[in-house]
């Protein structure tokens, strides 16, 4: 039986993809083999792999004059890697909006000067700072887009003119449509929204390859991962393949245009109903809500708990807030059927009605 998974990553993949790779699990396409057993240098592989990365350009327009990579080590990996690509004067603005761009900015000052142009720390990251004013040398200007944690996501695209805008996109990644251009450098792990753990992507435009700082591990450089085709050494091979399934699915959905309807209806119902709730308080400014990860309190942290384990005797799992922050949280990614929303809802509002004073 399935049951609904509000876990934060990793997290639930759509029924029909788990169906499929369990149908294809030993033997691929007639190859009398799985994918996990293949070797990435083979026409059969080489293939899957090509049409993850045309199926992932054509979900999000991304242009020509950019490169898709599929990489290992996690967004955190990319903490690193975008100071040792990027840090070309040795400077870099950040923005900080919760505690993944807080490990971003604090990573990159192990290459250079790190400035944090805005943060909203002092107010528990319960909204995104909005910031136009960069430092006109900084080599790129860092952002987290959606804050897993704090379930918080930018409302606004910071424009930087000429600096490089990066954003980490692991909890946003493919919820809706981006507008590629508006950035320098795109990243995200897959285990949020994307696939099982294991592959990160990034996309990066090609004028920002080529300036790697000497010291740069070899995995980490992006020229050389480009050039490779990601290929330098062995890709996160059947992660891939499962990325490219989701793709495939989000394309027979009609693509992330609606996706993004379906991703509104679903954060409506939960939200509508935070909102008139005498019990539950949602966390994150009105402003700033995440469509993906959805925070809220009881102001009772016994009465959290109490939340947190009736709602999952009845089948609603991991709804239990970050352990940085307490609480509950919903994550809603593409995977989550709109069923399972309603009945989170449902349970919420027979709990309160239990609960009460
Ligand atoms: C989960 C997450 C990370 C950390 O990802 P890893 O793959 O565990 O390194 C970083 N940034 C954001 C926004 C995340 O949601």
């Amino acid at each position: 039986m399935r049951i609904y998974n509000f876990s934060a990553g990793p997290s639930m993949l759509p029924l029909p993809v788990l169906e499929q790779a369990a149908r294809e699990m030993t033997d691929y396409n007639g190859s009398g083999m799985s994918v996990m057993e293949m070797s990435h240098r083979t026409p059969i592989y080489e293939a899957i792999i090509a049409q993850t990365e045309a199926d992932f350009r054509k979900l999000l327009g991304v242009p020509d004059n950019y490169k898709v990579l599929f990489l290992q080590g996690g967004a955190t990996t990319q903490f690193s890697a975008v100071p040792l690509n990027l840090m070309k004067t040795g400077k870099a603005d950040y923005i900080v909006s919760g505690s993944f761009s807080g490990k971003a900015a604090k990573e990159a000052e192990k290459y250079g000067k790190v400035t944090v142009l805005a943060t909203s720390k002092a107010d528990n990251f319960t909204y995104v700072p909005y910031v136009d004013t960069f430092s006109p040398d900084a080599d790129y200007v860092h952002i987290c887009y959606n804050n897993t944690i704090y379930g918080t996501t930018f409302h606004y695209v910071p424009q930087t003119g000429d600096i490089p805008l990066v954003a980490d996109m692991s909890s946003y990644i493919m919820s809706q449509p981006v507008n590629v251009e508006d950035f320098g450098v795109i990243y995200a792990g897959a285990q949020k929204n994307m696939a099982p753990a294991g592959l990160t992507v990034v996309i990066v435009r090609e004028d920002l390859l080529g300036n790697a700082r000497p010291e740069t591990p070899v995995m980490l450089d992006w020229k050389i991962q480009a050039d490779n085709g990601s290929m330098y050494n062995t890709p996160p091979a059947y992660t891939i393949y499962v990325a490219g399934l989701v793709y495939k699915w989000l394309l027979a959905l009609g693509g992330l245009d609606e996706m993004k309807k379906i991703n509104e209806r679903k954060a409506k119902l939960l939200y509508d109903y935070l909102d008139q709730s005498k019990l539950f308080k949602p966390t994150a400014k009105k402003e700033n809500r995440s469509l993906m990860n959805v925070c809220f309190v009881t102001g009772d942290p016994d009465l959290d708990k109490k939340f947190c384990s009736e709602a999952a005797a009845n089948g609603l799992v991991n709804v239990k807030g970050h352990r940085s922050v307490g609480g509950m949280r919903a994550s809603i990614y593409n995977a989550m059927p709109e069923e399972g929303v309603k009945a989170l809802v449902e349970f919420m509002d027979s709990f309160e009605r239990n609960n009460i004073k």
